[in-house]
């Protein structure tokens, strides 16, 4: 018997790499940082088993981009360890933890979870683009789990 019989849709990791990825966030400021999160899903969970750093090549406070060079490495590692591209994480310097335009737009051609960290208020959100931005819930596994 399914026990997940919820519809709530979640995106797992565990807080040692939400902590890669705040620390990341906070080594890139003023500028943004991304980063590619690999892992395993079904239709309402993705679950993170690898975060893989990247570097934004726009050096920007607004904006993001990963070079197609580091995006083909992300993917050649998730092949080499049988997982798929289960998130976006990008972090937001000066601004709340909700997809701007420019994310929207990107959105579209990435269809996975993003999360997106403020520095500014040291808050993290999930978002998945479905008809329209909806949020998720970010679930910390307990370190003991088995996965
Ligand atoms: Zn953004």
């Amino acid at each position: 018997m399914n026990q997940l019989n919820n519809s709530v849709k979640e995106i797992i990791l565990n807080q040692e790499q939400i902590d890669i990825l705040t620390e990341h966030a906070k080594n890139s400021h003023p500028n943004e940082s991304c980063a590619m999160l690999l892992g395993t899903h079904n239709d309402q969970q993705w679950n993170v088993k690898e975060v893989f750093l990247t570097n934004n090549m726009e050096q920007s406070e607004t904006n993001f981009t990963i070079s197609p060079e580091e995006l083909l490495h992300g993917h050649q590692l998730a092949e080499k360890k049988q997982l798929e591209l289960v998130g976006v994480f990008h972090s937001h310097p000066n601004s709340s933890a909700i997809p701007s335009d420019t994310d929207k737009k990107f959105m579209k051609g990435n269809p996975v979870p993003w999360i997106i960290h403020s520095v500014m208020n040291n808050d993290i959100a999930a978002f998945v683009l479905d008809t329209s931005v909806e949020e998720i819930s970010i679930k910390i596994k307990e370190r003991h789990f088995y996965q």
